[in-house]
């Protein structure tokens, strides 16, 4: 379905669907009701990229389970759980501002995007199991994490989760388990946002609609936009621009041509998943089940086993397997993507990056070129059982690791998302990797800080923010804000029908 709806010269151009530039759009509009946005889609329907339902893991990542956050063991010899803290108090902002989504009637219907999923950690062999008690009692301690479990009992693991233990004979085997995790639906939530902004007074989304270029003049932004069904190209102007195009950013922030944008590069790595419906299989696994990323794995590979619920369906899901792709956009993206992006100023950052890379690139074409007997291989290190008949091959999303100047030694897969603002705040791009999505409403108050400050600082946009993020200006992670947490948490649990 093509959606076109056209505001001349808007305060705001959003370009993409995704879940970044729908939770701006929203959050902007609710912030300033005034305000005149404009969204621009190049696919015939909303969120298809990244955050497409099956393009992504779906985990609200909190930092609960995913054991690459709490990587190497400090001075003291114990687990370092600062990475989990900071992400569970990004997610609590996206928990916050969904919360009110669906009391304020953005959105009709919490499960339509969101359901309560187990979160766990599994691990096998002495080694892998020392660290995760390790960990256990470095998380347990703060007030985020004072519900997880840890066992060594199998009877214990298989009531949490049968198929990581049928069939499995031995080996020291060890899970943390909190129950308040979630599965998340990405492209929903961004679908219907982006729809409720499309009802506001003053605002538009137009799907099928290119940003093909674009130009500071004076103090406005001039939009080139390639309307696919008409064929033409038409120009609109705006104050302000949010790059929001996942995979197509980069080349639309190389166009513009900002100083800010100079030397940066992009890497992308795509994915693939293995799938089972199989209602029997299906209905004997409610968590999602992280554990030790491989060797020479980049953080993102780490594999996982997920429950996944998407338009009211059951399904589980196995991976993510890395694949070597020369394109920015799974769906809209060419080969040509990657050799394109290549400017004299980014050149040198990416053969740096390369030849530090070079065991990531074998991996990558490793993985994309395996047979399905060793997919399931490292599916049956999770659940023994599991049998090649049961499952099925499918794509994931494309991610696009920004690559920065000072990244050249530094390896370029590494966590969260890139918010690249101009010194002049009219232009804000958004560079990303995991765990993006399930922290936007966090990134998006950092875009809305840098470019949308004043508007905080007046009593009316303080308190609408605070409606929308109760916690905005306060620091959850410190002790004395425990209580306070555990009451925005549980109000916001309540109000997306998580008991
Ligand atoms: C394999 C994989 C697994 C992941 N798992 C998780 C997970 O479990 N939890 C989590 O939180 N995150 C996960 N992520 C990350 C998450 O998917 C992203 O952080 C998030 O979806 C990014 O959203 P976005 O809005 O920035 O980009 P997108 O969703 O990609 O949206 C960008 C949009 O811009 C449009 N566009 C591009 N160029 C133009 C243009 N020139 N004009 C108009 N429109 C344009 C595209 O068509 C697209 O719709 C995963 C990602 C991948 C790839």
């Amino acid at each position: 379905m093509n959606e076109s709806t056209h505001i001349s010269n808007p305060d705001v151009v959003l370009v993409g669907s995704g879940i970044m530039s729908a939770t701006l759009g929203a959050m902007l509009k609710a912030l300033q009701p005034e305000l005149r946005v404009q969204l621009y889609e190049m696919t015939d329907e909303l969120a298809q990229e990244a955050s497409f339902g099956w393009h992504n893991a779906g985990t609200g990542h909190a930092g609960i389970c995913e054991l690459s956050y709490t990587p190497n063991y400090g001075p003291d010899g114990e687990v370092d759980i600062r990475k989990a803290i900071e992400i569970f108090h990004q997610f609590e902002h996206s928990k916050q501002f969904w919360g009110y989504a669906v009391r304020s009637g953005i959105i009709k219907d919490a499960s339509s995007f969101i359901n309560p999923v187990p979160h766990l950690s599994f691990v096998f062999g002495q080694e892998q199991v020392d660290f995760l008690h390790s960990r256990y009692k470095q998380m347990r301690a703060h007030h985020f994490f004072k519900e997880m479990e840890y066992t060594i009992d199998r009877n214990t693991i298989r009531d949490w989760a049968p198929l990581l233990v049928a069939g499995r004979h031995e080996t020291p085997i060890a899970a943390t388990r909190m129950m308040h995790g979630s599965d998340v639906n990405f492209g929903a939530l961004a679908r219907q946002l982006v729809e409720w902004l499309g009802r506001q007074e003053g605002c538009g989304y137009a799907t099928g609609h290119r940003v093909t270029g674009l130009t500071k003049v004076a103090d406005t932004w001039e939009l080139k936009v390639h309307d696919a069904k008409t064929g033409q190209t038409f120009c609109n102007q705006a104050r302000f621009v949010f790059l929001g195009a996942g995979g197509g950013t980069l080349p639309l922030l190389q166009q513009a041509g900002v100083s800010e944008g100079k030397g940066l590069g992009g890497f992308p790595i795509g994915g693939q998943w293995l799938v089972c419906d199989k209602p029997e299989i299906v209905a004997q696994h409610t968590a999602k089940v992280y554990g030790m990323s491989p060797g020479s794995a980049p953080t993102m590979a780490v594999p996982h086993l997920d429950t996944r619920i998407i338009d009211g369906r059951k399904a589980l899901l196995f991976g993510p397997y890395a694949k070597w792709t020369t394109k920015f956009l799974h769906k809209k993206g060419k080969p040509t993507d990657l050799p394109f992006s290549i400017r004299p100023d980014n050149l040198f950052s990416l053969i740096k990056v390369g030849l530090h890379n070079i065991p990531l690139v074998r991996y990558l074409f490793q993985q994309g070129t395996q047979s399905m007997k060793a997919r399931m291989g490292e599916l049956q290190k999770f659940y023994p059982d599991a049998s090649e008949a049961d499952w099925k091959l499918i794509d994931a999303g494309i991610r696009v690791q920004a690559i920065k100047k000072q990244d050249g030694d530094a390896g370029i897969v590494h966590f969260g998302t890139e918010v690249l603002t101009t010194a002049d705040r009219s232009l804000s791009a958004l560079l990303g990797a995991s765990p993006g999505a399930s922290v936007s409403s966090n990134i998006i108050l950092q875009v809305v800080r840098e470019c949308f400050g004043d508007v905080l600082k007046t009593e009316a946009g303080h308190e609408r923010m605070k409606a929308m993020i109760p916690s905005y200006d306060v620091d959850l992670t410190l002790p004395e804000s425990a209580p306070l947490h555990d009451r925005l948490s549980r109000e916001a649990f309540a109000s997306l029908g998580i008991a």
